[in-house]
């Protein structure tokens, strides 16, 4: 059903171009504006935070369907593809460890939104040759986060805080990869490095060179993410006149935004922020960016928020996450603490939790158990989810 409670027939689920964008992404309210679509062909365009259908197409098939992240994929050859099968955990995708960190640069953590564990890996790998350039988000004096290719490495750390709004930052990457640049380094939240694996395992014959110079891909743990005009007129009634300097969200039992402006700190109760985010993270089946080969969120101890708030928990998940974490440490670009026993258990309930709601989400929108939409009802995870133990907690 879309969002005017209209049916698709069947012939519609075959449409594999931009109407089937169309009718199966944009008009299901499943967009996340995450921009794979976007800076492949003239007929898709991005405008603040949304896809637009800027001509139309009537190719049967086209990149836009094959990279969209909520097309129909096959999230098991994509982890089979980039992942080794013993380092999978359902919960939580492919592990190879659980980690606390901070940037040792006081200068970074400051600027940065949590540990700057993010910043201090991407200036690393820009420093050690891993990447020559690499996809960040910055955002204007409105909010909309715009997205960039940095090869400098001073420049990284003035990209540094999360945009809270979704960030062009596949548009870039299309864009750049198609220019003779070298290896590419991209900072994706789930839905965008989800994009990047489908044109990295499958892509069609004219990207396969361009892929070819994608070479990290770090994630950002994500809840949601928020519609840029409701978060607007939510900034602009909570805080007006006031410079912001920082936007966070705490951990669920705070329930609030923080925003630290140059008078004074407002804390938004989380009830009101949740009315701003964007429909589709209401059917997002990854909360810990499972795609990549570093994923980043902020800490959890028994030492509390202030503690926390400058320290990363890192999930490492392929070899070369691995060695960029190992030099880092053996370059003291990173500070390590010991990780809490139940740090683990508790962050793959609270993914678990996210993709039990997702498929909730999905089966109410179709009506059937068997039409999960973008996501195969036989995957391995899902029929884990179907099966497995139930947890009741919400941990964001
Ligand atoms: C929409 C959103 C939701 C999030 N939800 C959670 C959550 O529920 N739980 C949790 O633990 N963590 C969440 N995070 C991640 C968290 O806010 C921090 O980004 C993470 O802890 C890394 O901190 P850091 O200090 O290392 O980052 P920094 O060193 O400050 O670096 C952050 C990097 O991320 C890039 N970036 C910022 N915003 C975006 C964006 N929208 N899209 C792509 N790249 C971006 C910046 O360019 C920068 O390079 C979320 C982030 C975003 C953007």
């Amino acid at each position: 059903m879309d969002k005017d409670g209209k049916t698709m027939d069947e012939d519609d689920k075959t449409k594999e171009g931009q109407q089937g964008i169309n009718i199966n992404v944009l008009k299901q309210g499943l967009c996340t504006g995450c921009s794979a679509c976007v800076g492949l062909c003239p007929s898709m365009e991005y405008y603040k935070d949304k896809t637009i259908l800027f001509h139309d197409c009537n190719l049967p098939k086209g990149r836009c369907f094959t990279y969209c992240p909520r097309t129909p994929t096959d999230l098991e050859a994509l982890r089979c593809a980039l992942f080794k099968p013993e380092d999978m955990v359902w919960e939580i995708g492919a592990f190879k460890g659980l980690y606390m960190t901070r940037a040792t640069d006081k200068t970074i953590r400051e600027g940065a939104q949590h540990g700057g564990t993010v910043t201090a890996l991407i200036q690393l790998a820009l420093a050690e040759g891993i990447i020559d350039e690499s996809i960040l988000a910055d955002q204007d004096d409105q909010f909309l986060p715009v997205a960039q290719p940095i090869d400098d490495v001073d420049e990284v750390f003035g990209k540094a805080g999360s945009k809270f709004v979704v960030s062009p930052t596949l548009l870039a990457f299309n864009r750049i990869s198609q220019t003779d640049t070298g290896k590419i380094g991209v900072v994706a939240t789930p839905c965008q490095a989800m994009a990047l694996a489908k044109m990295r395992v499958n892509p069609v014959s004219q990207d396969k060179i361009r892929m070819e110079k994608l070479k990290l891909v770090i994630g950002l743990f994500c809840g949601w993410a928020l519609d840029w005009r409701l978060f607007q007129e939510l900034l602009k009634e909570k805080v007006r006149g006031c410079r912001i300097k920082s936007i966070d969200i705490l951990p669920s039992k705070h329930a609030c935004m923080e925003i630290v402006t140059d008078e004074k700190i407002v804390k938004i109760p989380i009830k009101e922020v949740l009315n701003c985010v964007r429909d589709n993270c209401n059917y997002c089946f990854d909360m810990t960016c499972e795609f990549t080969d570093i994923s980043v969120g902020s800490a959890r101890s028994e030492e509390g928020w202030d503690v926390d708030k400058g320290w990363n928990q890192v999930i490492v998940r392929t070899s070369l996450g691995a060695k960029l974490l190992a030099l880092a440490r053996e370059k003291c670009i990173l500070e390590f603490k010991d990780v809490p026993d139940k740090n683990i258990e508790k962050l793959k309930k609270a993914s678990a939790n996210k993709k039990r709601t997702c498929l909730m989400n999905l089966v109410q929108k179709t009506g059937s158990s068997d039409d999960l939409i973008y996501i195969d009802p036989e995957d391995p995870v899902v029929r884990q989810i179907q099966t497995g133990r139930i947890y009741v907690e919400h941990i964001a």
